[in-house]
């Protein structure tokens, strides 16, 4: 734990006030949690639902839960409830699912949607014309309980700094893209989320505002 502590420090230490430290946790038991909350943290990040609802459990009330992983619609309902950002909107039905759930459980749930710039087709998320085309068609103004916060995504898993730059850079220029679009709640549209324990530096120089750290504070995890 005092490695962890240290780490946290450290990367708390190098980021920029205007940059939001998202502690993805997921794989990581309770206790890491507790440690990194006891230093001052209260944003974790996990992937999958059964995982996110067993800890919330176990954890304070005052953490806020940020789901990052693919979320199936099927699993809509369970997550809902407990999250303040869920950051990987992948299609419309999601969406749609997210709103209508939210509505179900009398909240409001901020969302960002997730973009796929990366070489790797394994990752979900919309190509950039997809999302402009979708943010275009109007949806957004015919949500009721879902606020649009801003995009997710991830760069390329390569050494190769220049493609990664390259990805970062195009994460940046849709959202800017939609944020010149005419929708609702446009200074609500705030939030790009990119840059991971390997990337983040290189995002942040990119614009990102809020990094998603997982293995630079836990340490690596085991699936
Ligand atoms: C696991 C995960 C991270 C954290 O990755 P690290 O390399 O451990 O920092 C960030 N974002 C998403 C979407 C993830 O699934």
């Amino acid at each position: 734990m005092e490695t962890l502590r240290r780490n946290l420090r450290g990367i708390l230490a190098s980021l920029p006030d205007s940059i939001k430290l998202v502690a993805v946790s997921k794989f990581h038991p309770v206790e890491a949690i507790r440690a990194a909350y006891d230093e001052g943290q209260r944003i974790f990040g996990e992937s999958r639902a059964a995982e996110l609802v067993a800890k919330v459990k176990e954890l304070p009330d005052d953490i806020q839960w940020h789901f990052i992983g693919h979320l199936q619609t099927n699993k809509v309902r369970a997550v809902v409830p407990h999250v303040s950002l869920v950051h990987s909107i992948d299609s419309e039905r999601l969406l749609l699912a997210v709103d209508s759930e939210a509505g179900r459980a009398g909240r409001c749930v901020d969302i960002l949607l997730q973009l796929h710039v990366a070489q790797e087709d394994t990752k979900y998320g919309f190509s950039p014309q997809e999302l402009v085309g979708l943010v275009s068609s109007g949806i957004i103004d015919r949500l009721h309980n879902v606020r649009v916060r801003g995009v997710m995504g991830m760069a390329s898993n390569t050494d190769d700094t220049a493609r990664i730059e390259t990805d970062f850079r195009t994460i940046k220029e849709t959202f800017d893209r939609i944020k010149a679009l005419p929708v609702k709640d446009k200074d609500a549209f705030d939030v790009i989320s990119m840059g991971m324990s390997e990337d983040y530096p290189l995002a942040i120089k990119c614009g990102s505002n809020m990094v998603r750290i997982g293995s630079g504070i836990f340490g690596n995890r085991e699936y």
